[in-house]
This record gives C-alpha cells, sequence and structure tokens, in this order.
C-alpha cells in the first residue's frame, strides 16, 4: 500500500530489511551496544560485514528512543540508522520512546540528505511492544514530522510476514484517513 502527502510517499510492504536495494538508508531496530543480536539487527549486521560492528563500537551504547547513523557496508544502501526502541513494560514512558525512534531517526536523514529511508518495526520482536499501538505510533510521529521534512520521497515500512503488514495497513489507513 503507498499513499503520499507533501510529494512524500508513505509505502508499506512485506520483505526483508537487509533487501532494499532502491533504498538510501534502512533502519536498523538495534540493541544499546549495537552488536549483531537476533532479527532485524541480525540480518543487518549479517548482510553487511563484520566492518558495520567495528564502525559502531565508538558509537555505542545507545539509549532507548536516540538513534545513530553510519555506513551500510557490505548492504545495498549508503547508510543505516540505528534506533533503539524501547522494549515494552520496562523502558518508560515506552510511547514516547518509541516516537522519539521515528523522530530522531528521519531527523538525521534529514540533516544527511537523505531521499528514502526503510524502517522495520521497531520494538515488536523481542522488545514484545504490541505491533498495533507500535504501528499506530509510527505513523502519527511521521504525519507530525512531515512539514519538517525537505529531504525526504519516500519512507518504507518493511513487514516480515502478511500479518504485519495488514496490521500496518490498516493502521496506515487510520492515522492518514486514507
Ligand atoms: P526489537 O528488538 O526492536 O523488538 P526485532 O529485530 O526483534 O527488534 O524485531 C522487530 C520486528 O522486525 C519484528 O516485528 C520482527 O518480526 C521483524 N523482523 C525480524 N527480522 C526482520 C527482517 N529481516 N526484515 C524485516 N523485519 C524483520
Amino acid at each position: 500500500m503507498k499513499i503520499v502527502l507533501s510529494g512524500i510517499e508513505i509505502e508499506t510492504i512485506k520483505g526483508d530489511i537487509a533487501a532494499q536495494q532502491d533504498i538510501a538508508a534502512v533502519v536498523n531496530a538495534a540493541n544499546a551496544q549495537l552488536r549483531i543480536g537476533g532479527g532485524v539487527a541480525g540480518a543487518l549486521h549479517r548482510a553487511a560485514g563484520p566492518g558495520l560492528e567495528e564502525e559502531c563500537r565508538p558509537l555505542a551504547p545507545i539509549k532507548p528512543g536516540q538513534a545513530v547513523i553510519t555506513g551500510a557496508h557490505n548492504l545495498p544502501n549508503k547508510y543505516v540508522i540505528h534506533c533503539l526502541g524501547p522494549v515494552f513494560g520496562v523502558d518508560k514512558p515506552e510511547e514516547k520512546l518509541l516516537a522519539d525512534c521515528y523522530r530522531n531517526a528521519l531527523r538525521i536523514a534529514e540533516d544527511s540528505k537523505i531521499d528514502s529511508v526503510a524502517f522495520p518495526s521497531i520494538s515488536t520482536g523481542a522488545f514484545g511492544y504490541p505491533m498495533e499501538d507500535a504501528a499506530r505510533i509510527a505513523f502519527q510521529t511521521i504525519k507530525d514530522i512531515l512539514p519538517e521534512l525537505n529531504n525526504a520521497r519516500l519512507i518504507r515500512f518493511v513487514l516480515f510476514d502478511s500479518e504485519s503488514l495488514e496490521v500496518h495497513e490498516q493502521c496506515l489507513k487510520e492515522v492518514f484517513d486514507a
């Protein structure tokens, strides 16, 4: 599904965040130490190669809601933006911290003149955030920050399975009244 608002495409697709050939910056659902880990971080670090962890080392640890940018090494992108999502029920207030991830990632992208960004569904795997709530927060945050974005042309959400895609499509429609 795709909507266009003020010249910016917001798209939801089913796929692998580590295989987004046409995207300038992919977002990592990172851990605080910016190490390889599982889920999204595992997929991105495996595809990027050990150079990514090496570049990350001096930038760690990061705090929930924070985002940092690195090169993409062997990934088919130019940059990786690493976000640490809140652990559901532990890092509070979790709604604000999750919104901070999306806001900070998009501000970094704006500052780096990045035109296309792909997000996974941050915090909804190992960190246990209910997906519908997380998706609503993600899209609402993007809606709020859109007027600040001059460089973005495409914001893509890459969901791992059909159910996650469906949840995101529903929330996208709801938040943007599409
Ligand atoms: P977190 O620790 O922030 O919860 P995870 O990486 O465990 O991050 O999971 C975040 C979401 O990304 C989950 O919904 C998970 O199903 C999904 N996911 C896992 N691997 C991939 C991948 N390769 N591409 C896209 N999404 C993925």
